[in-house]
């Protein structure tokens, strides 16, 4: 059987660097597929979608908000055709019940271990309209290797370097963040795989360079050493969401290759600018997420924010506005005070403001956006930035001897001041 498994496309932020990672949901979904289903993945971000290629059934794969009316769009197209389509993914469960009106199956929940139940009713021809496994999630040992050998790998890299594979080694997350909807989508049980199955699955993957998408790994010290000192023989480079703030689990991490992490920073305490200043003791790089919008955020707050960033010397940054994704807090309580002012799904990329901020005008704190990514690149462009943070994977590569020659351009070359933005 010839099963599709579309990812649409989706604008990305006006000022993000454009580069593509290979998307990790739907090859993680894949790897739930009957043995006999013969599946083709398009990532619809890179390659046009052949809708008069011969298929019996076609999946698509959302993981974003602003992925969802394109995938609707594509779903139409099929189902004119009678052709059946299932959506799955991250925003097939955020927005359920509007995705009915383009599906003939939506697939809510984690796959493992149900796909020969939807497969059979498929070929039954009794394909449910709602097979619904929030709730009912599967035992975690059963997630198996990423079926990483449906990408299309040569189209992932950035000016001639590969990008990072993506990875998970744990689901769920203990907390519950006002903007953050996985406590609704992975629920708040910190779920981690078997150490010596995720370990197994990053020994095999053809990359040296890894993104642990993990929600975040500061939810368990013991286990967060123990998954360290097991992936220290790899020798793999990676980087990831938070890593646990004590001295004993960084430096485990440092010996594991952490590369560089994904942290909040959302204010301008000495607890945060410490915390930065550790990771870099360690070796270990910072992306800075911040989130501008919040109720105590007001014009002053935002500059002196951006001020901060750049005396704390992070690596990189990266600016979003608060954006009320349907089944999180952040959606209820603005939905309850009537300040959502757009529901059209295409502005929540969280570069556009779509709700009324507390302190200013909608259209302010899209100024303020701007200033943000202004004020923190003004120096130093982005791309100047990540070629630097490039450049400390390298080093560390160099050192323990796993560079690959495919990268030399990137090694080789010479950064002076950038002057190209
Ligand atoms: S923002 Fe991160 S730490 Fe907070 S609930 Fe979401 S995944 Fe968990």
């Amino acid at each position: 059987m010839k099963f599709k498994l579309i990812y649409p496309k989706w604008a990305k932020l006006d000022r993000q660097t454009e580069f593509h990672l290979p998307p990790h949901g739907p090859v993680v979904f894949a790897a739930a597929l009957p043995a006999y289903v013969d599946v083709d993945f398009i990532d619809e971000n890179l390659e046009a979608i052949d809708f008069d290629e011969a298929v019996d059934f076609v999946g698509i794969s959302m993981m974003l908000t602003v992925q969802v009316k394109r995938g609707w769009e594509i779903a139409d197209i099929y189902r004119k055709k009678g052709i059946k389509v299932m959506f799955g993914g991250i925003a097939t469960m955020l927005h359920a019940e509007e995705t009915m009106e383009h599906a003939d199956a939506v697939f809510l929940g984690e796959a493992e271990g149900r796909m020969e139940q939807v497969f059979a009713d498929f070929r039954n021809n009794k394909l449910q309209p709602c097979y619904d496994f929030i709730k009912d999630r599967p035992d975690i040992g059963l997630v198996g290797p990423a079926r990483r050998d449906l990408l299309n790998r040569k189209l992932y890299n950035y000016k001639g370097v590969q990008m990072v594979d993506l990875v998970h080694a744990s689901r769920g997350c203990r907390f519950n963040c006002y903007p953050c909807a996985v406590s609704y989508l992975g629920g708040r049980v910190f779920r981690p795989r078997p150490i010596d199955k995720a370990v197994a699955e990053m020994a095999g993957i053809d990359n040296n360079r890894l993104f642990i998408v993990d929600n975040s790994l500061a939810q368990n010290t013991q286990w967060e050493m123990d998954l360290f000192r097991e992936m220290i023989p790899l020798k793999k480079k990676w980087c990831s969401h938070p890593i646990e703030d004590k001295p004993e689990v960084l430096d485990l991490a440092a010996q594991a290759g952490a590369w560089y992490v994904y942290q909040a920073v959302f204010d301008t305490s000495d607890y945060i600018k410490e915390r930065i200043k550790r990771y870099h003791d360690h070796g270990i790089g910072v992306e800075g997420t911040i989130l501008l919008g919040l109720d105590n955020h007001d014009e002053d707050f935002i500059k002196r924010l951006i001020d901060f960033l750049l005396e704390i010397e992070l690596d990189l940054a990266e600016f979003t506005v608060l954006t009320p994704f349907p089944h999180t807090k952040a959606w209820e309580e603005l939905n309850r005070q009537n300040r959502i002012l757009s529901r059209d799904w295409n502005d929540y990329s969280a570069d556009k403001v779509v709700f009324q901020p507390k302190q200013m005008s909608p259209d302010r704190l899209q100024g303020l956006l701007d200033y943000a990514w202004n004020t923190f690149y003004q120096d130093e462009s982005q791309n100047f930035k990540m070629v630097k943070l490039f450049q400390q994977v390298v080093k560390k590569e160099m050192a323990d001897d796993t560079f690959k020659p495919r990268d030399r351009s990137l090694a080789g070359q010479s950064f002076g001041r950038d002057t190209s933005r």
